[in-house]
């Protein structure tokens, strides 16, 4: 194991501001930071998730110019993300499968995703909304980042890239963190998904999913928050000498996302759209992907404004016999 002063650490974090573009917490949300000074941690997790530096909230894709010359936005800036939890890094790993396939390469989030070093930070204190490890990975799951951190108070333990740990100035140590990780896990209460993907595609056509909805009013606040949540739409803006084309966040959960030209919509009853957002998560993408779309992060169900427990609606689906 490696360790290092936290002193140190951002210090060295601070020197590197300049050569990388830093995406750090900030109170609620992360953004890029001028200095490490601005780093602010309220609480474990932020209430907007870290996805909005590989897929910003808007991106410009290309803008042109009255005589039609198209200019693509250069996207080969290096950045750092720091604090980063592990279930953030998992989610990372869920939007991979969408954004950086064979068939369908994304060129922008490719690219901030291949010009970006993670630092992620364990969970010594998981949240009481935390169900992570139902998904076969914890609080301490180093997964894709380049060095995941231990806080141990004074100092941080550090596991990784060892460019990284040396960049850093790591040095080595005896310790480990195996007694703060058996006790963060044994915090965190688990959801049974056994069977559930089957379970969902069996009651699909039931009451279940109109039962479940008159507990959601689709404000779409699940989803904007959720860091596996990926759904967009591509806008022309356009100006008197030019314009540009932008991808903005888009939610499954809005009446009109779904809504074809002819007027005719898919997903026009509530009900449709709330379905659409649970099978999506366990039963389309453990289908397509072997893998569930939800990290377990707990947001949805601590900033839904009607108390959705998505817990709560996979046991009952569990359950559901109607
Ligand atoms: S589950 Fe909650 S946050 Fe999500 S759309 Fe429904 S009411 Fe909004
Ligand atoms: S707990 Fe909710 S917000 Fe977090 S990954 Fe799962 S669905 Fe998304």
């Amino acid at each position: 194991m490696k360790r290092i002063e936290k002193n140190k650490f951002y210090e060295k974090l601070n020197d590197l501001i300049g050569e990388y573009r830093v995406f750090a917490p900030f109170g609620d949300r992360y953004r890029y930071i001028e200095d490490v000074s601005e780093i602010r941690f309220d609480g474990l997790l932020t209430k907007m998730s870290p996805k909005a530096h590989f897929l910003p909230q808007e991106e410009e894709l290309f803008r042109w110019d009255e005589r039609e010359n198209i200019k693509v936005k250069d996207v080969n800036d290096k950045y750092i993300v720091f604090g980063m939890r592990p279930c953030e890094v998992r989610a990372l790993s869920l939007l991979d499968l969408v954004f950086n396939t064979e068939k369908f390469p994304d060129p922008y989030y490719i690219n901030r995703r291949k010009n970006t070093i993670i630092i992620s930070i364990a969970c010594n204190e998981p949240l009481e909304t935390c169900f992570c490890t139902s998904f076969g990975y914890g609080p301490f799951t180093k997964g894709d980042a380049d060095l995941m951190l231990v806080d141990m108070g004074d100092y941080f333990l550090g596991e990784g890239d060892e460019n990284i740990l040396d960049l850093f100035g790591f040095t080595d140590s005896e310790e480990d963190y195996k007694e703060l990780k058996e006790k963060a896990e044994s915090k965190i209460k688990r959801i049974e998904i056994q069977g559930i993907p089957e379970k969902l595609e069996q009651i699909r056509e039931t009451d279940f999913f109109k039962k479940i909805t008159q507990r959601c009013i689709t404000c779409g606040t699940c989803t904007f928050l959720c860091p596996t949540c990926y759904c967009f739409d591509i806008q022309d803006r356009n100006r008197l000498n030019g314009g540009k084309r932008v991808r903005v966040w888009d939610s499954c959960m809005f009446k009109i996302y779904t809504q074809e030209t002819s007027g005719h919509n898919p997903r026009y009853e509530e009900y449709r759209r709330v379905r659409q957002r649970i099978m999506h998560k366990f039963a389309y993408y453990p289908s397509l992907y072997n893998q569930y779309g939800c990290v377990g992060c707990g947001r949805c169900v601590t900033y839904c404004p009607v108390n959705f427990d998505i817990r709560e609606v996979i046991r009952e689906a569990g359950g559901y016999n109607g």
